[in-house]
């Protein structure tokens, strides 16, 4: 068989089956991997004897686990993301009344009664990281070439954080001081989600991004307003991005959400991304200012399911990234922080803090 460029863990999870004794297994994998879900579904129910059932759902992170899938299974086995640590963080919140982190965004990122419904079934999601096999040496030699200052903050999706190390000794070698920071909530040094980048605001010049894709390096670019230079193992693209050109689309849409006077309030139910605590005290907020709000939830948020409301803005409590990466959207979808200055309670330079 063809080597694969992930490393599935396929001994872990038929040795976990098997110590479980489970008859019936769930796989979730993200969007860029159904195309392999079928090949990995036969193979662990041929290995195994277990009946697979894919999800056919959509899967953006760790904060989208397929909930009713796990319900009908032993185990739901997640592919591509790490264990979503706000997961653990809310569990415990619940237990002690510790305080209520929020994420880069403003957005909290899980609700407690969420996942007091979820702890049932806690144990049955495993998450499969995904480690690329990937040889990530000559791509960072082909970076160099794009990296202006003599600092870098180095960082990279779940997939490629066990390479950050041999990336900052061939980063080294040219010359380069390298900064592999701490994450304030993630499970690695240097790991970044599409919406918590702690582990990048450190002392640099600017940031090497190593994954695929554009989410991750236009969020990076966004928050710490540093130049990103991404660079994928994969393809060997090295892309770069600048942050004043998407900071302007951003204040693009929050200017034109100035004059709005009824605003949809976006509650997110897929898990992880529920936030109704924070829903309504923005809605109150609202009520403050003598504006009209009100609660919609919604599973995915699309231009489609946003045009039958009769509002003129909406604001964003669900997956932040939204508004900003995947979707054109007509009425102005604002995130917590930019509601905040549409609403006179925080300065225009502090959207990104
Ligand atoms: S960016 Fe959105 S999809 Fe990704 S982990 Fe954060 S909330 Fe989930």
């Amino acid at each position: 068989m063809e080597k694969r460029p992930y490393e599935f863990e396929l001994e872990r999870i038929k040795a976990l089956i098997k110590e479980r004794g489970a008859r019936r297994v769930g796989l979730q994998l993200p969007e860029g991997l159904k195309t392999v879900a079928i090949e990995i579904a036969a193979e662990i129910s041929k290995e195994t004897g277990v009946d697979v059932i894919l999800s056919g759902n959509s899967c953006y992170g760790a904060c989208d686990v397929d909930e009713k899938l796990a319900r009908i299974v032993d185990i739901l086995l997640h592919f591509g993301h790490s264990e979503n640590p706000f997961r653990k963080h809310f569990l415990s919140e619940e237990r002690t009344g510790a305080k209520k982190e929020c994420n880069s965004f403003g957005n909290a990122f899980l609700s407690k009664k969420r996942f007091v419904l979820e702890e049932n079934y806690q144990e049955k999601i495993i998450f499969i990281e995904l480690r690329s096999t990937v040889d990530i040496n000559p791509m960072v030699e082909s970076a160099i070439a794009e990296l202006k200052g003599d600092s870098v903050g180095l960082v990279a999706t779940v997939q490629h954080v066990h390479a950050l190390n041999e990336a900052k000794r061939v980063l080294n070698r040219s010359g380069k001081k390298v900064v592999i920071g701490k994450s304030h909530s993630l499970k690695y040094d240097g790991q970044v989600l599409g919406c918590e980048f702690s582990s990048a605001m450190v002392p640099c010049d600017e940031i090497l991004f190593i994954g695929s894709g554009s989410f991750h390096p236009a969020g990076l670019t966004l928050y710490t307003g540093k130049r990103v230079i991404a660079a994928d193992p994969f393809t060997m693209q090295i892309s770069v991005f600048e942050p004043d050109e998407l900071r302007k689309k951003r204040y693009g849409v929050i200017a034109r959400a100035l004059d709005a006077k009824s605003f949809g309030m976006i509650v997110g139910i897929k898990s992880g991304q529920f936030n109704l605590s924070e829903a309504i005290a923005l809605q109150r907020k609202a009520a403050a200012k003598g504006l009209d709000a009100h609660l919609i939830t919604m599973e995915e948020i699309t231009e489609a399911s946003l045009l039958g409301f009769k509002v003129d803005a909406f604001v964003n409590t669900a997956c932040p990234r939204l508004a900003e990466d995947f979707v054109h959207f007509n009425k102005p979808v604002l995130s917590i922080n930019e509601f905040d200055v549409v609403l006179g309670e925080r300065s225009w330079d502090g959207v990104w803090q």
